[in-house]
């Protein structure tokens, strides 16, 4: 199989599986407990902790451990709207955020949170302008990802987090798919990220929070995560969380340099006939989402099962729902129909990916030749 779904989730880097190991087969006790065994754990989690702290590069804050992004956005929203003072009653995100974002805003708007999704341009950038237009001193949280999941677009996250503070919104970045991959803004107040997208396991996420922006409590019970998550960590996935942080940190140039070069070869590759979705400047380059006029993008995948590449998000691609983020591009039902995500990272061979590619291609082309 030729992986080409790194947004969806990254294979587990070899260090990962080592480092975790000793903590799934012997180590077994529970991190919170008194004992040596559990001081141990404890200490592991901690330098786990330090590792991704590091790893996200921004000062002022600590993490707290999640069972995944999703969770880490669902608290970082919640409860920020319980903490709201008194005449904070807004929320602004976009259109194209994660459905961990836009579900849990929808919720929110559902007990009362005053909800405004901005649109973006048809590159899939916000208009900063627009955005300052509705700023104002009831917005409580503005709420924007730093990389697109589906097409790898970024977002101006220290303009938009400078609007935000300068009307004293709090602002939450979800960072899952830049984190490890780019440098991270130093501006939000609260930053969600994954660790299985950054070649660590699946199951355990992380909410940075800066100082006195903590939001409150949703998971109620021993209070492990500094009183303000409950439940009993898992140091294999903690510390599996902190290798994979370490190495990304380490390697985020070398793997940026790898992933543009990989970029460009895939380009090449695919030849004529496809559009790129989404703003070619302004991106991360591990992720290229195209279409191409008349292909049935759904056939292509079943066409070519050994190489693994999807419509658009992973939870999308169930849905049969045409995607979010490439109808507020502004593309048309049949354009999102014929768009692909191919998504690339550390472990991707450039031999590989032009062979894909060009594969990929000819397929299209036989596609267009049965349709016509
Ligand atoms: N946000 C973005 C941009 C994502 O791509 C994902 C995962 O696909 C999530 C949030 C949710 O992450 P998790 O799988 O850890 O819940």
């Amino acid at each position: 199989m030729i992986y080409l779904d790194y947004q969806a989730t990254t294979p587990i880097a070899p260090e990962v599986a080592k480092a975790m190991h000793p903590w799934i087969e012997e180590k077994f006790a529970n991190p919170h407990s008194p004992s040596r065994w559990g001081h141990e754990a404890d200490a592991a989690i901690e330098v786990a902790r330090k590792q991704v702290e590091k790893a996200i590069g921004v000062k002022g804050g600590a993490v707290a451990f999640t069972g995944s992004a999703t969770e880490a956005l669902n608290w970082a929203l919640k409860g920020t709207v319980e903490k709201a003072p008194k005449g904070r009653n807004r929320i602004i995100t976009l259109a194209t955020e994660h459905a961990a974002v836009l579900d849990t805003c929808e919720w929110l708007a559902g007990r009362g949170i005053d909800l405004t999704v901005l649109p973006v341009q048809p590159n899939g950038r916000l208009d900063l302008e627009l955005l300052q237009r509705e700023l104002d001193d009831r917005v409580l949280l503005v709420t924007v990802m730093m990389v697109n999941n589906e097409i790898g677009v970024t977002q101006p996250i220290t303009d938009i987090a400078r609007r935000a503070h300068e009307v004293g919104a709090v602002m939450l970045c979800d960072a899952v798919q830049g984190f490890g991959r780019m440098e991270i803004s130093n501006d939000p107040d609260l930053i969600a990220v994954s660790a299985h997208k950054i070649h660590g396991p699946k199951g355990i996420g992380a909410l940075w929070m800066r100082k006195g922006k903590e939001p409150a409590p949703v998971i109620h019970g021993g209070g492990q995560e500094q009183g303000l998550r409950s439940g009993t960590l898992s140091p294999a996935l903690c510390v599996g969380f902190g290798a994979a942080a370490k190495l990304a940190d380490e390697r985020c140039t070398r793997d940026y340099d790898h992933v543009r070069k990989l970029w460009k070869a895939a380009v090449h590759a695919l030849g004529p006939g496809w559009v790129i979705n989404g703003c070619t400047e302004c991106r991360y380059p591990g992720n290229l989402n195209i279409r191409r006029e008349g292909v049935d993008a759904a056939r292509l995948i079943a066409d070519l099962r050994d190489i693994a590449f999807s419509l658009g998000s992973a939870c999308a691609s169930g849905s049969g729902r045409p995607s979010h983020v490439l109808r507020a591009l502004g593309l048309d039902y049949r354009q999102t129909r014929s768009s692909i995500r191919l998504g690339f990272g550390r472990y991707t061979t450039q031999q590989e990916l032009v062979d894909a590619c060009h594969r990929i291609a000819r397929a299209a082309v036989e596609q267009e030749k049965l349709d016509a």
